[in-house]
């Protein structure tokens, strides 16, 4: 296919390039012309694993109406900061600093000399009740957009990973985009669709908190989130864990949990077995605070969880460790999170980004395989079977993936 049969897409807030590997995945007839983040170690990733791809490495809000009409795109892939909208990033919204750059980006849309056939947005469930939003959407009516949002978690696609975001899919001229009603009434709604079981997986009190006071936390499971998790592990759809860890190999061990955090937070950890069905959402804080960043890994098998945990209370502190560590709870590699989040075998990382970087900007990304789905089913009408439920809690209808 020569080149300008080929779509131009402009890639916002590129990070380490989650957009670009679902835009490749997808096989949709495209290139890469820009890639914009200001993150200087996602930069560099990006670049070692797109060494030909335009990469500025400036501030959205940094580049002028001629800098973006020049790059002549047909598309905008972008993830902006989602910090505004999680609920533990105070939801400052529009206030927030950190969503300037997006209103920038709005407010230049209307005046490119050529506006884009194409828009997908990503960012954390949370989004679609903000006021950020609510200009996107305004915006896109303005601009004669026609658009379908969604609430998706890789779950939904078999992947044992639990990554609630929502995405919006922008068209124009509207015509040329009739969203695929006929696709969403073949597939049944579900009847539970306003009680989604969104993950919990958020921190509920800051842990550097904990560190200052040093008490030991015991969260014990309610029976209800037991429940939840014997039911996701029994989903045959979903892919047990195993299929995405790596082999034992050397290194392995420092991954290992080490002594103080087992002792402190054994009882808060999400712990997982290879034969899972399910982790929770991978997030920058990983592998350095515990609770709510994601799950840890039980590599060894051979002994019971339950019999480790019950009466663990009443040991001493050696014997505790000493019971704690015949699991051998380990943190997921920044590998096994790459392939938990649909990043192909032939993404890594340069050899002086540490593992904490790596865990960073991989929180920061995206599931490659869902945005690849979306690319797929909503620019080349492919045939992929897609799961939906809808709700209406914003008035505005939502499709979500039951996750
Ligand atoms: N989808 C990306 C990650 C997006 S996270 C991936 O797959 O990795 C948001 C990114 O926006 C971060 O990398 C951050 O460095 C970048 N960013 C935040 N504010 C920005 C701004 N004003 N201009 C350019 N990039 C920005």
């Amino acid at each position: 296919m020569d080149n300008t049969e080929r779509l131009r897409v402009l890639e916002l807030y590129s990070g380490i390039g989650g957009m670009h590997y679902a835009l490749n995945e997808s096989s949709v007839p495209a290139e890469v012309v820009a890639a914009v983040d200001v993150n200087t170690t996602a930069n560099e990733i990006y670049k070692h694993n797109f060494p030909s791809t335009p990469l500025l490495p400036k501030t959205i809000e940094g580049m002028t109406l001629q800098d973006f009409d020049k790059l002549n795109f047909d598309v905008i892939l972008m993830s902006p900061p989602c910090q505004p909208f999680t609920r533990i990033g105070l939801q400052g919204d529009v206030a927030d600093p950190r969503t300037k750059s997006f209103l920038y980006i709005l407010e230049l849309l209307p005046r490119l000399s050529k506006r884009p056939s194409f828009i997908l947005l990503e960012n954390v469930k949370g989004f679609e009740t903000s006021a950020a939003r609510d200009a996107l959407l305004k915006t896109l009516r303005e601009c004669d957009y026609s658009f379908q949002e969604f609430l998706i978690s890789p779950t939904s696609l078999g992947i044992p990973n639990s990554r609630l975001r929502y995405f919006l899919i922008a068209r124009r001229p509207p015509g040329s985009f009739s969203f695929p009603t006929s696709i969403l009434e073949g597939f049944p709604m579900s009847e539970s669709s306003n009680s989604l079981a969104v993950p919990h997986n958020h921190p509920t009190s800051s842990e550097c908190e904990r560190e200052k006071t040093g008490t030991i936390i015991f969260k014990l499971e309610t029976e209800e989130e037991l429940e939840r998790k014997r039911i996701q592990d029994s989903q045959e759809t979903v892919r047990r864990l195993q299929d995405f860890l790596q082999e034992d190999e050397e290194g392995m061990d420092q991954y290992l949990l080490p002594p103080k955090t087992l002792l402190r937070y054994a009882l808060l950890m999400d712990i997982v077995q290879p034969s899972s069905r399910r982790s929770v959402c991978f997030t920058k804080g990983y592998g350095h605070y515990v609770e709510g960043t994601g799950s840890v890994l039980q590599s060894c098998v051979d002994v019971e969880l339950e019999g480790v945990f019950k009466s663990l209370e009443l040991l001493s502190e050696e014997d505790k460790l000493k019971q704690l560590s015949q699991l051998k709870l380990r943190y997921f590699t920044p590998r096994e999170i790459a392939s938990l989040m649909g990043f192909p075998a032939d993404f890594t990382f340069p050899k002086h980004i540490s593992i904490k970087q790596q865990y960073r900007v991989l929180g920061n990304s995206l599931n490659v395989h869902v945005v690849s789905q979306l690319l797929q089913h909503f620019y080349c009408c492919h045939k992929v079977k897609l799961h939906f439920a809808s709700f209406d809690s914003t008035k505005q209808k939502i499709c979500v993936y039951i996750d």
